[in-house]
């Protein structure tokens, strides 16, 4: 199975996460913008210019965030390496391609915990299935990700999740 990595890199993202989202007022960022809008924080270079200050400064919510790997994959696997500032026209094509594979990364992350458990067989079988499902062979764009198959595991992952309870507690 080819199972991605699911830790972030940022120095191999554009730094996607920092223009895909919108910042609300109500939400742990110290600013408020629009989605695929660059943070005015970040710099050139790809990296956030007040990193070591982001509590102080009240961005606890880019502290807590995590794109579980999304961002470095949807920058040199899909799109080859190239980054929304060689080429602008890129922007809303790799920001989608973010909010796309983000969510499949973080089922992918509960299922492998999911994975951690002693489970009956066929709560087995069907976490491999989903985690399987969530990864396409060879994708070579975010329509690979698309597909029902992938979609529709997406949407079960919730539902297994519910059936984990027992064994979760179990190991507690
Ligand atoms: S404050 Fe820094 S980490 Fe947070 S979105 Fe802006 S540039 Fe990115």
């Amino acid at each position: 199975m080819n199972l991605p990595d699911l830790k972030e890199d940022c120095s191999r993202c554009a730094a996607l996460c920092c223009l895909a989202y919108p910042f609300e007022p109500h939400e742990d960022f110290g600013l408020v913008k629009a989605r695929d809008t660059p943070c005015p924080n970040l710099g050139p270079d790809f990296r956030c210019s007040i990193h070591p200050d982001l509590a102080s400064k009240g961005f606890g919510g880019c502290i807590a965030y995590s794109c579980a790997g999304a961002g470095q994959r949807v920058t040199q696997e899909l799109f080859d390496g190239e980054t929304w500032r060689d080429d602008p026209d890129l922007l809303h094509h790799m920001t989608y391609a973010l909010r796309v594979l983000r969510p499949i990364h973080e089922a992918l992350l509960v299922l492998q915990e999911a994975a951690t458990l002693s489970l009956p067989a066929d709560l087995q079988n069907h976490c491999q299935e989903l985690t399987r499902a969530l990864c396409p062979e060879d994708p070579s764009s975010i329509w690979d990700f698309e597909e029902d198959s992938v979609q529709d595991a997406l949407a079960a992952v919730p539902d297994f999740v519910e059936t984990l309870a027992p064994f979760a507690q179990r190991r507690r």
